[in-house]
């Protein structure tokens, strides 16, 4: 038994020194010598991402010190280093005397970097600014306005796809530029461009589904319309009322931030079982079920909903609620979902979008109608044509006009210069002055 016990230990001593045993044991019956008992430890390591540590792992006798060289990638810093009741010492961290096995701990850090974002007017992002970290890329999400559409975006080494830019990857500080360009052409000379927000207070329930591109179709359906930019329309009217179609300048967008400031698309969406028409005006009253209107000296407030009676039967397509005429917090614009928009499908004979335009030719102060629905003496003056005599153009003559309130969208037309005028007028000077004037630096 002691030959095998000696036997045991030589190989022990043999494996822990790493080297040569006891040269007597193969001599059982001399006294074995047995060297001082040595442990080692073994220290790992642990590493996040950015740097590396030599070595990785390493066997040390007690009593002994090593020293781990830190590596660190480009981009990233040491964010700390601990373990092995080591000490670091720049980019150096040593151990001394192990008492049991253990791990060193390295963390490091990327750099983090700023990816500013300036925009030119006519649309908005996300964020003026973003964090990046060293190598990563920022996604940024913009949003023209319903008037405009993306031109350029430049900066960052990045790539546009539809409506997001996504940078290269990020080693410094640097800057995106959004440039926007108008949807359409500048107005005439000497008409100025008139632009306004507006919010679409889509109120929701299982018969109405109107989607955000509907909504944009039909800010776009009507800006062409103010702006006789509706081609098809203008090549079929009669040569003798060509001089007279207005181009107003009047051009109307999504309103890109809600009244608190916050970035908001527009589209204000709630489920109410209400119809958009009705007396008591329960869709502009938020303690009736319906949506509080937004302030409408800094936004025109239109509201799109069901408009049927409890047949089914669709009521009136739209109504405007004008300044003056009502109470202030009604003050807007009102139409069924099934006329707002041109995509199809659409109410039939309704379906070009111009309800909500002339249901706007209202608010901005042309009262009554070209033909139809009587209108009184002082509605008459503003609808007038314009430069002829009246035995030629009487107000009975502009059938095409957007103001005829007994025709079908497709001949619906035009504006008149006069109508240009009495609205530019309303607008600027009038009782939308407020809502003008807030909104000019947008111009
Ligand atoms: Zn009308």
């Amino acid at each position: 038994m002691p030959h095998i016990r000696t036997y045991l230990i030589g190989i022990t001593s043999a494996i822990l020194l790493g080297c040569g045993g006891s040269s007597d044991s193969e001599s059982p019956e001399s006294p074995v010598t047995i060297p001082p008992e040595q442990n080692s430890y073994m220290v790992s390591t642990s590493l996040s991402e950015g740097g590396s540590i030599t070595p990785d792992s390493f066997e040390m006798a007690e009593n002994s010190e090593k020293t781990f060289l830190i590596g660190i990638n480009p981009g990233f810093e040491l964010e700390s280093v601990s373990g092995c009741d080591g000490t670091v010492e720049g980019e150096k961290f040593t151990v001394s005397n192990p008492e049991k096995n253990c791990t060193i701990e390295v963390k490091f850090k990327a750099f983090q970097y700023t990816v500013n974002v300036t925009t030119s007017l006519g649309g908005w992002i996300d964020s003026p600014s973003y964090q990046v970290s060293y190598g990563e890329k920022a996604k940024i999400n913009i949003h023209p306005n319903s008037d405009h559409v993306i031109e350029s975006v430049t900066g960052c080494g990045g790539m546009l796809n539809e409506q997001q830019y996504t940078t290269g990857n990020i080693s410094a500080d640097c800057t995106v530029n959004v440039n926007f360009s108008g949807r359409f052409p500048l107005p005439e000379e000497g008409i100025e461009r008139i632009r306004l927000p507006v919010v679409v207070h889509v109120i929701e329930n299982e018969y109405v589904q109107i989607s955000d591109e509907q909504i944009y179709s039909q800010i776009e359906a009507t800006n062409r319309h103010f702006r006789a930019l509706n081609s098809d329309d203008l090549e079929t009217i009669e040569e003798e009322f060509a001089p007279y179609i207005a181009d107003t300048g009047i051009q109307l967008y999504l309103a890109s931030h809600d009244p608190d400031g916050n970035p908001h698309s527009g589209i204000n969406r709630k489920t109410a079982q209400l119809s958009v028409i009705t007396l008591g005006n329960e869709y502009a009253k938020a303690e009736k079920g319906g949506i509080d209107a937004w302030p409408n000296d800094q936004y025109i407030n239109v509201w799109v909903g069901y408009a049927r009676d409890l047949e089914g039967t669709l009521g009136l397509l739209g109504r405007a609620n004008i300044p003056g005429f009502v109470e202030d917090r009604l003050i807007g614009v009102v139409v069924a979902d099934s006329v707002f928009g041109v995509i199809p499908p659409r109410e039939p004979r309704f379906d070009e979008g111009k309800t909500f335009t002339h249901e706007l030719g209202h608010l901005f102060g042309l009262i009554g109608h070209t033909h139809g629905v009587p209108t009184d003496e002082n509605t008459h003056r503003h609808l007038t044509c314009d430069g002829l005599p009246t035995t030629q153009c009487k107000n009975s003559d502009l059938a095409m006009n957007f103001m005829n309130a007994e025709t079908d969208d497709k001949d619906q037309k035009m504006f008149s210069i006069s109508q240009y005028q009495v609205m530019e007028k309303w607008i600027k000077t009038g009782p939308l002055k407020a809502l003008y004037i807030n909104n000019q630096a947008n111009n």
